[in-house]
C-alpha cells in the first residue's frame, strides 16, 4: 500500500514537472519570435550599409532614440578623367558623431596598369585607416566601370589586385563587396511594380542593358565568385545580399560554398518581400550570423541648401523609411514594401540582435592598424 502510494506520488510529482517543463517550453517558444516595440527600441543596432555624406542637427537625437549608429560608406565615382570620392566628408562627419558613426573606406582599379597602382593603393587605404576606417567597400566600378587602356573591363578577380587582399587579410579588414547590380539592369524594363524599375528608369547611366559592351551579369557574378574563392581569409561582406537578392537560393548557395561571405541587406527589401515570407525567413533562420542589416540610407547635400520646413520633412521620411524596415523584421503582420504585398517575418530576439548588431561587431576583433 505504502510503496503504491509512493509511486503514486511519484507519478503525480512527475506530471507536474512535465507541466512545468511544457509550459516553460511554451514560454519561450511563444516570446521568442516576437519583441516588444520598446524592447526593439532599445536593441542596439548598426546600420552597415549609409551615405550620410553631410552633417543633420537632427541626426544623433534621432539615432539615440533608435539606439542606431551607421557605417558611412565611401563610394569613389569614376568618370572618364576623373575619380570623385567623398571620404573627407565621411571623416569630417565621424569626427563630429564619433558615437554614432563607423568609417569605410574605398578604392578602384583605375590605373591599375601603372607600377605604382598597388603601392599608391596599399599607401592611401594605410592613411585612410589611420584615420578611422574599419572597413573597405569595392563598388561596382569592378566589373562595370573601370577598363584598361585596350577597352577592357577590370574585373574584381584580376590577379594583379592580389596584394591589395593579402595587405588586408592580414590587418584583419572586411571588404564590404558591392559587385554587380541586380539581374534587372541587365534586362529591359517591363514591369513598372518591380523594385528595381525607377531607379533604372530615373538612373539609364546605370542601366546595363543600355550597354551591350559592358559584361554580362553572369560574367562579372562569376568573377565575384571566383575572387571570393581565392581569397579564404578575407572576410567579405556581399553588399545588396551579394547582388542576388531575387534569388535567395542563389545566395544560399553561396554562403554553404564560402565560409568567408557574409550579406548585407541594403536597398534590397524590394527583391525580398517578394519572395514567399516564410522562405525568406527560413533563410533569415539559417543564416542568422551571416546577414547584416544595412538600408543604403544617405544626406546627398549640406544641410544650407534646405529650408527648415524640407529638413523636417525629411527627418520624418527617413524615420518612416528606417521604421518601415523595422517592421518587415520584427512584425508579422500583412504590408506592402516597395510596392510588393508581402507578411513580415516577425524574426526572434536572438536572431534581430544578431543581424542588427552582434554579426557585425565580430568583424571588428582582432583588427590590426597597419602603421603600428
Ligand atoms: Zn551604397
Amino acid at each position: 500500500m505504502e510503496i503504491n502510494r509512493t509511486h503514486k506520488r511519484i507519478k503525480r510529482l512527475n506530471l507536474i514537472i512535465l507541466i512545468i517543463l511544457i509550459s516553460a517550453c511554451k514560454s519561450t517558444s511563444s516570446t521568442e519570435g516576437s519583441i516588444s516595440a520598446e524592447e526593439f527600441k532599445q536593441l542596439p543596432k548598426i546600420d552597415v550599409h549609409a551615405h550620410y555624406k553631410h552633417s543633420r542637427n537632427y541626426l544623433s537625437d534621432f539615432f539615440n532614440r533608435w539606439n542606431l549608429k551607421a557605417m558611412l560608406v565611401d563610394v569613389a565615382i569614376e568618370t572618364n578623367d576623373s575619380i570623385v570620392r567623398s571620404f573627407d566628408n565621411y571623416v569630417a562627419h565621424q569626427r563630429l558623431l564619433p558615437n554614432d558613426f563607423y568609417l569605410c573606406t574605398t578604392f578602384t582599379a583605375a590605373g591599375i596598369e601603372k607600377s605604382d597602382y598597388i603601392e599608391r593603393t596599399i599607401a592611401q587605404l594605410k592613411k585612410d585607416i589611420e584615420q578611422g576606417a574599419v572597413m573597405v567597400k569595392v563598388w561596382k566600378n569592378f566589373g562595370m566601370v573601370t577598363q584598361d587602356s585596350e577597352g577592357n573591363y577590370i574585373q574584381i578577380n584580376d590577379p594583379r589586385l592580389n596584394p591589395i587582399w593579402n595587405f588586408l587579410v592580414e590587418n584583419n579588414i572586411t571588404v564590404l563587396a558591392h559587385i554587380a547590380d541586380p539581374e534587372q539592369a541587365w534586362r529591359p524594363l517591363l514591369d513598372p511594380n518591380n523594385p528595381h524599375y525607377n531607379y533604372y528608369k530615373n538612373n539609364p547611366q546605370y542601366h546595363a542593358y543600355n550597354f551591350p559592351t559592358m559584361p554580362s551579369y553572369e560574367e562579372i557574378i562569376s568573377a565575384r565568385d571566383q575572387w571570393i574563392e581565392n581569397n579564404p581569409e578575407l572576410k567579405i561582406i556581399g553588399a545588396h545580399i551579394c547582388s542576388m537578392s531575387n534569388n535567395l537560393d542563389a545566395v544560399s548557395e553561396r554562403l554553404e560554398k564560402y565560409s568567408n561571405l557574409s550579406v548585407e541587406l541594403g536597398a534590397r527589401f524590394g527583391d525580398l518581400a517578394m519572395q514567399d515570407s516564410e522562405k525568406v525567413k527560413l533563410f533569415f533562420e539559417t543564416y542568422q550570423d551571416r546577414i547584416l542589416f544595412g538600408t543604403d540610407y544617405g544626406t546627398g547635400k549640406p544641410e544650407d541648401q534646405f529650408s527648415a520646413q524640407d529638413i523636417l520633412e525629411e527627418e520624418q521620411d527617413l524615420e518612416q523609411r528606417y521604421k518601415h524596415l523595422f517592421n518587415y523584421l520584427v512584425r508579422e503582420d500583412s504590408m506592402v514594401l516597395r510596392k510588393q504585398n508581402t507578411k513580415g517575418l516577425g524574426l526572434s530576439k536572438t536572431i534581430l540582435s544578431k543581424i542588427f548588431n552582434d554579426n557585425f561587431l565580430k568583424f571588428l576583433e582582432n583588427q590590426t592598424n597597419p602603421s603600428n
